[in-house]
């Protein structure tokens, strides 16, 4: 399945467009902590979630062993499914449309830098890595988002934080541990 709207490449834009590294503490490269945006128009939700190599991987960088390359893709796989990290409200009838994973070297005083390609060679690969995943949902009552709940915590025990940022309803930013991992949606 395959989203293909309008709204839907514009809310790609604009989540493309929101990276402003290293001032920004939403895109700080910071061991033990991640990011997560929910941004809603209509009935489109889209979520984006970054975090560190180490702490979903346990390695900082580009995966170059069979078996870092195994560890990358068993948690890309549970990630496809967002209830594995994210709770949202059954009565809002969100279903995914789409699902994007990608990984992207962080160099230091540069921040994040563009996605990596499988087999290209890089100079800074052996630095840090983060991993990000995008989905997008249809969400047949909107007005019913009214919580989320983290779960990295319990799939990712080194998470101690995860900053979550919600545009498109009130905008506002909230931080979540593991002792408070439900985030309310004004
Ligand atoms: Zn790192």
């Amino acid at each position: 399945m395959r989203s293909s709207t309008k709204t839907g490449i514009a809310l790609t834009a604009a989540l493309l467009a929101l990276p402003v590294y290293a001032q920004n503490p939403l895109n700080s490269h910071s061991h033990g902590s991640a990011t997560v945006q929910l941004v809603q128009r209509d009935q489109e939700l889209v979520i984006y979630v970054r975090a560190t190599g180490i702490d979903m991987l346990g390695v900082g960088h580009l995966p170059t062993t069979t078996e870092e390359q195994a560890k990358l893709s068993q948690v890309q796989g549970s990630m496809r499914n967002p209830g594995y990290w994210i709770g949202l409200p059954a009565a809002a009838g969100c279903s995914m449309t789409r699902y994007y994973p990608s990984q992207h070297p962080v160099v230091a005083g540069r921040g994040a830098l563009q996605e990596m390609s499988p087999g290209k060679v890089y100079e800074s690969n052996g630095e840090h890595m983060d991993l990000n995943f995008t989905y997008h949902f249809q969400c047949n009552s909107p007005n019913q988002l009214n919580s989320a709940q983290i779960r990295l915590f319990e799939h990712f025990p080194s998470l101690q934080s995860v900053n979550v940022k919600i545009a498109g309803f009130n905008q506002t930013v909230v931080t979540v541990g593991p002792d408070n991992p439900v985030v309310q949606i004004p």
